[in-house]
């Protein structure tokens, strides 16, 4: 049995909505249910469950999927492990399709080297000292979970030993040194990091003096993948659906701090750049987020390559900067006061990045210097995906740079303003329609693929379907689960949220409507990109296309004789 038949097989004898129902409280409207999203925080219902389809989708975090991934996204499980679960309960029995390899004793070996280190540290004075130096009392380092790795690096593969683990498997999860029987972390203070289902997955250690490096945190392994996780994530993680808003620090004493003053939604990137991985967890929360980076000039540089990142996740954010060039953790002793104070002066990303940009010139007020930072800036909003969100940005711009419309061809008056976001609301619309029917109408595929092409779009999630439908020729009828649901979180989101929209009521219309506007789209590309060098080619295609709309126009003509 395939893959997307197993989920078919499941959805049919278990059904999603009464699936999701014990989790979710869900209200039948119209052809769908509707519920509060359990992955975001949410006061409106934006929680869909379509039976048609055995589909879920959230207008509000884009989170979708089948029953599969939304058991494997509620419980927390691996897209294999929830499979795996579901089938039983449905009573398939599928041995090929039981989960991967079995990871439990590498998460037996970190829970028992996570032990040894909060032993040593209830032991060990000096840590102790610095913790409380640090102003970290009991109830943090218990909440955090605080460790003391022995400067005596024989003392760790002794106990693993002791408890029959193996020292080599060690070496492969981090915990011991590649080269020889000795714990990689030393003389340090350790940070247990938690993944979203409570396991260890590696260590982040402080040295208790000024030696380099400061921070060391745990190499890659099988377990664990840099980039992925987030520092406290899994203590703030209930607090930012809460409030709707997560804070983001770089370091470790940053984000225990904020928690300890009374900032529970703090989460710290790691040691590592802020990630489109890291970014994509809070976007899942629903969260509002704020980028509170290091105050000297590498923590800018620093907040300032996020943007692109977040823009990229499509999440809301702002960027925390501080006058006085201080630490989060340094701001955090002041007290919440001035935490409270920084966040409320937090700046628009875009107010930001022009600010940050102009900071970098000698002369940022001269016409020239205005105009290459207006590119700059708008380079790093080409990573919004929500078209609309890209032109109220480039709009932003202009206005923060005071550039008119004679220096720039992009007009910039209010009226002409909402009338290109209106066209442009309604191409957007448009362009949905258009990957709908190509998922349900076998009609519209076969007279519209040929000549759709994937620059048509404009709009990035259509054309992402679109080249997916192309090249794996999926449908609803069919849909790639396989491919789709188990690797792909971002075309996972788009393909349930097609699934959910209402069917297209008027295919034929949708189908004139396309091929006149792609033969015109092509015929203005030719005459744009040839304007000085039209081959003859480029005129019989020229002419082709003119044929094209013409004979769209009398169909089209016909269908309102027709109707009459
Ligand atoms: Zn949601």
């Amino acid at each position: 049995m395939d893959l997307d038949r197993l989920v078919e097989e499941i959805s049919n004898k278990l059904d999603i909505v009464s699936v999701v129902g014990r989790y979710v409280k869900l209200k039948k409207a119209g052809r769908n249910f509707l519920g509060l999203c359990p992955f975001h925080a949410e006061r409106t219902p934006s929680f869909t469950v379509s039976p048609d389809k055995q589909m879920f989708y959230c207008f509000g975090c884009r989170t979708g999927g089948n029953i599969v991934t939304f058991v494997s996204k509620i419980e927390g499980l691996e897209f294999r492990e929830a499979l795996d679960k579901l089938a039983t309960e449905a009573g398939i029995d599928v041995p090929e399709f039981k989960k991967g390899p079995d990871r439990s004793p590498d998460y037996e070996l970190m829970s028992a080297t996570q032990e040894f280190f909060r032993e040593n540290l209830k032991h060990s004075p000096l840590p102790q000292d610095y913790l409380q130096r640090r102003g970290l009392d009991q109830d943090i380092i218990s909440r955090f979970q605080i460790g003391f790795a022995p400067t005596d690096g024989k003392l760790l593969p002794k106990y693993l030993q002791s408890k029959s683990f193996d020292v080599e498997r060690a070496k492969v999860l981090g915990v011991l040194s590649r080269e020889e029987l000795h714990s990689y972390m030393r003389a340090r203070v350790t940070f247990p990091i938690v993944d979203n289902r409570g396991r260890f997955i590696a260590f982040g250690g402080r040295v208790l003096d000024n030696s380099e490096p400061k921070y060391l945190n745990s190499p890659a392994t099988p377990i664990f993948e840099k980039g992925k996780n987030l520092f406290a994530l899994n203590v703030a993680r209930s607090h930012i659906a809460k409030l709707g808003r997560a804070i983001v620090v770089e370091g470790y004493m940053d984000a225990i701090s904020m928690h300890k003053v009374g900032f529970p939604e703090t989460v710290a990137s790691l040691g590592t750049a802020f990630t489109v991985d890291q970014a994509f967890m809070l976007r899942k929360l629903g969260a509002d987020v704020f980028l509170f980076f290091d105050g000297d000039s590498a923590g800018e540089k620093a907040a300032f390559s996020a943007i692109r990142i977040c823009f990229q996740a499509g999440l809301v954010f702002k960027i925390v900067r501080q006058s006085v060039g201080k630490d989060p953790d340094d701001l955090a002793r002041i007290g919440p006061d001035a935490v409270n104070a920084a966040l409320a002066e937090a700046k628009d990303p875009v107010d930001f990045a022009i600010a940050y940009l102009e900071s970098q010139e000698d002369d940022p007020t001269s016409p020239n210097v205005s105009k290459r930072i207006v590119k700059q800036a708008t380079e790093i909003l080409e990573s919004i995906s929500d078209p609309m969100l890209k032109m109220k940005y480039q709009y932003h711009v202009l206005e923060r740079v005071g550039l008119t419309r004679q220096e720039l061809p992009i007009i910039n008056t209010e009226n002409n303003k909402n009338k290109k976001l209106n066209i442009l609301a309604s191409r957007l619309l448009y362009e949905n329609r258009i990957i709908r029917a190509l998922l349900s109408d076998e009609q519209a595929r076969n007279l519209l693929l040929p000549c759709l092409f994937a620059d048509y779009f404009i709009d990035d999630s259509c054309k992402k379907a679109f080249c997916l439908i192309l090249e794996n020729k999926v449908t609803f009828g069919k849909i790639a689960w396989s491919y789709v649901l188990e690797n792909n979180e971002e075309l996972s989101s788009i393909f349930s949220r097609f699934a959910i929209m209402d069917e297209e009521q008027d295919i034929q219309g949708l189908i004139i409507d396309v091929k006149r506007d792609v033969a015109a789209k092509k015929q203005r590309m030719i005459r744009k990109e040839k304007a000085d060098s039209v081959s003859l080619d480029d005129l019989a295609e020229l002419a082709r296309l003119q044929k094209v709309r013409h004979k769209v126009q009398e169909e089209q003509n016909d269908k309102k004789e027709r109707q009459g």
